[in-house]
């Protein structure tokens, strides 16, 4: 017997591909060919005799996989945790190595659940540093790792699999003896690759290339300062020699293809629990529920993207279907992620998608203080459009102007307040609001038959008919006198296109017609409004012939100049230097105007705020308590509006770039509308709505 150790081999007696659950398997059906496999398998089982003791068990008809013994569970000392495979074409392997371990004496402890767990696949021993690395995202789940720990008493990091061709961990990663790691980096996601990073000194890393990725080179078998692999690179073999090892290759190619070479052939037998080792996992788990029209209003779905967008993985714990198409579905999910600031990130898109932590977990909101002036604690929660609260002493509180990426700031108190703020705003001391629990959102979810109407758009290739734009546009109009009639406030931002595509006097008789209760923009809009007003051009193109005219561009600087020697917009009507345009009717109708700099203002415009602070200031407050907003087309000065706006203002995008739209109105929410068209016959279209 060896002093090594042991491992377990499958001889290869049933071995083919029939099947394809990885992309090595695709266009390999039954290309395997049999005696050379056969060959390949004595060879590489003579070269581990001499080793190690190699112990076999008995191949089974109809499973070809079960070669591959590493996924037949992961032993440590006495102890077998069995696998769960994740495909129903290896799942009947499963008896077979229980059968096995209980034989040879091992206590098998099955996994809770049913969650999938693929053995040494997904689980590799790395005694030097007492942890176990552990695979997630393609077979194994995330769910399991925590259980891993607690029955192995191990340390489990978890590490993310980015790439389906590593769809195992010991195709990309292998712990060696004496501290070194043998790894392919673009296997993983960023986060997995600083934690092998952090645990690993750079001068015990080996990173293999893409080539001998794809040759295989991490799925080796190491014992001792032997290493038997199916290839390496002459790179890798010196790098290998210089860290003390000893490269055997053994040809491995029938079972490449079906994904695997010498480590997925070979099961340890004699993990040894390292010294001092102590149960312990960064992944963390909440539990949510989520209600609504689940299935075709595709919140379900939604919810599953940011889950595992996000490095997470989810059960659904309980589901109660509505069978009508008006009734409403309610999902209760597990979800893990690999840690704290993860799990974090995951439920607080969970909970502005409206979902809820379940009743069990509701306790108040965890309040850190700010460390210095500007800066939030660094777990804060990004507060959402959605409407908020709080729980502070066991109460729930509504969270005051709401809006999105600020924090949100507890005053306690007998009556605590919360209310959004940003970081700029933020003394030291300040209680911000941190992690995800004690916070829900009241969301009005989207009901199926209103999605449809989210986006329309004309003049794009495959637009919708013209009729629709119609309808849409008369919606608008209809929505805008309600307002008008109620005194509500329609805020309009918009961007000098208006002005080039002729909508400058449509918007115009708007406001004169108080449709418009305050204006944002920035210097450019207002510099063509007035160089219209004062010169006929528009940034030196006639607009009623349209054509260029003659020195045209001098046009545009004159206006600014004619304004800042008047001192202002405001102060030109006044001296009767502007009679007309978009702000000549603001400063008549009194409606507030704030024009935000930007890098590419000429002059600018005395008006022109050029501190943004101040600027994002105005616009905070002339959006407070808007009930409609109208974007046209200003992709900068909307997209700052739409975060400062809280869900329930109806917001009407327009645009020409559907790209544009798309981010602008894609808020989830019921109140947005966009219209990917011309602005200047929106407007035009608007007006005759509007009987104007
Ligand atoms: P932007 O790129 O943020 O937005 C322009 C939007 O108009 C885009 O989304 C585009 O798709 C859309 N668009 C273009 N043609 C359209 C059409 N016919 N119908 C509908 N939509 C159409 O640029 P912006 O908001 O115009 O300007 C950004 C900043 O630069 C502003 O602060 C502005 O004041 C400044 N600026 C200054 C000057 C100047 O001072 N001379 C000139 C231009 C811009």
């Amino acid at each position: 017997m060896s002093g090594n150790g042991r491992v377990l081999m499958c001889a290869p007696a049933h071995y083919g591909v029939e099947y394809v659950i990885n992309p090595w398997m695709a266009g390999n059906i039954h290309r395997v060919a049999r005696e050379n496999a056969v060959k390949q398998w004595e060879e590489l089982r003579g070269r581990l005799e001499e080793l190690v003791d190699v112990e076999l068990v008995e191949p089974a008809q109809g499973l070809p996989d079960m070669v591959f013994t590493a996924n037949g569970g992961f032993l440590l000392e006495k102890k077998a945790v069995l696998s769960r495979f994740l495909y129903r074409e290896r799942q009947d392997e499963r008896e077979h190595f229980r059968r096995w371990f209980k034989k040879a004496g091992y206590e098998v402890a099955d996994l809770p659940g049913d969650i999938p767990f693929e053995g040494e696949g997904d689980a590799l021993l790395d005694p030097e540093r007492g942890v176990l690395w552990v695979g997630y995202g393609m077979r194994t789940d995330l769910g399991v790792h925590p259980a891993l720990a607690e029955i192995l008493d191990l340390r489990v990091v978890s590490l993310r699999l980015a790439d389906e061709r590593f769809y195992h961990l010991d195709t990309c990663l292998c712990p060696l003896e004496r501290g070194w790691l043998l790894y392919y980096p673009r296997a993983f996601d960023a986060d997995s690759i600083l934690q092998i990073e952090q645990l690993v000194p750079e001068d015990k890393r080996i990173a293999i290339s893409d080539d001998d990725a794809a040759a295989f080179a991490c799925n080796v078998v190491n014992i001792g300062d032997h290493i038997v692999m199916n290839k390496a690179s002459p790179e890798l073999k010196e790098q290998l020699g210089r860290a003390g090892f000893n490269v055997i290759e053994t040809p491995l190619d029938e079972f490449m293809k079906a994904g695997g070479a010498a480590k997925c052939l070979v099961l340890r037998l004699t993990n040894h629990a390292p010294a001092a080792a102590a149960a312990a996992t960064s992944v963390r788990e909440g539990i949510v529920t989520i209600e609504g029209h689940l299935l075709h209003a595709g919140l379900l779905e939604k919810a599953v993207d940011v889950v595992v967008e996000n490095g997470g993985a989810f059960q659904v714990l309980h589901f109660d279907l509505g069978k009508q198409q008006s009734s409403v579905s309610r999902a209760e999910m597990r979800v893990v992620a690999p840690s704290e600031v993860r799990i974090n990130g995951i439920l607080s898109q969970l909970l502005a998608l409206g979902a809820k932590r379940t009743s069990a977990e509701e306790s108040d909101a965890m309040l850190l203080p700010a460390p210095i002036d500007g800066v939030a604690p660094d777990d804060f929660y990004a507060s959402t459009i959605y409407p908020t609260e709080v729980r502070v002493a066991g109460t729930w509180i509504p969270v005051l102007n709401q809006r999105m990426d600020g924090v949100i700031v507890v005053e306690p108190g007998p009556k605590p307040v919360a209310r959004c703020a940003l970081f700029r705003t933020l003394a030291k001391g300040d209680l911000v609001v941190t992690g995800s629990a004690g916070l829900r959102t009241r969301r009005k979810l989207p009901k199926p038959a209103l999605t449809e109407e989210h986006e329309f758009s004309f003049m794009g290739a495959g637009a919708s008919s013209e009729r629709r734009v119609d309808l849409v546009v008369e919606r608008i109009a209809w929505e805008m006198g309600r307002w008008r009639e109620q005194k509500g406030r329609i805020v309009v931002v918009a961007g000098p296109v208006v002005i080039h595509t002729g909508g400058g006097e449509h918007l115009a008789r708007l406001i004169r017609n108080g449709y418009v209760q305050a204006l944002l923009g920035g210097n450019a809009i207002a510099v063509h409004d007035i160089e219209q007003a004062l010169l006929g051009t528009s940034l030196g193109v006639d607009l009623v012939r349209g054509a260029p005219v003659d020195h045209g561009h001098r046009h545009h600087l004159a206006a600014i100049n004619t304004i800042r020697r008047c001192g202002g917009i405001r102060q030109a009507v006044e001296q009767g230097v502007l009679t007309r345009g978009v702000f000549y009717e603001c400063v008549r109708a009194g409606v507030p105007f704030s024009l935000a700099g930007s890098i590419r203002d000429d002059g600018p415009l005395p008006d022109t705020q050029m501190d943004l602070i101040k600027a994002q200031d105005d616009y905070t407050r002339l959006v407070r308590g808007a009930d409609m907003i109208l974007m046209l087309s200003s992709m900068l000065h909307s997209i700052g509006v739409g975060n400062m706006t809280p869900a329930g203002v109806r917001l009407a995008c327009i645009d020409i770039n559907p790209a544009v739209v798309t981010k602008l109105a894609d808020r989830g929410s019921l109140e947005s509308v966009g219209v990917v068209t011309d602005v200047g016959l929106f407007l035009s279209l608007l007006l005759q709505r509007l009987g104007l």
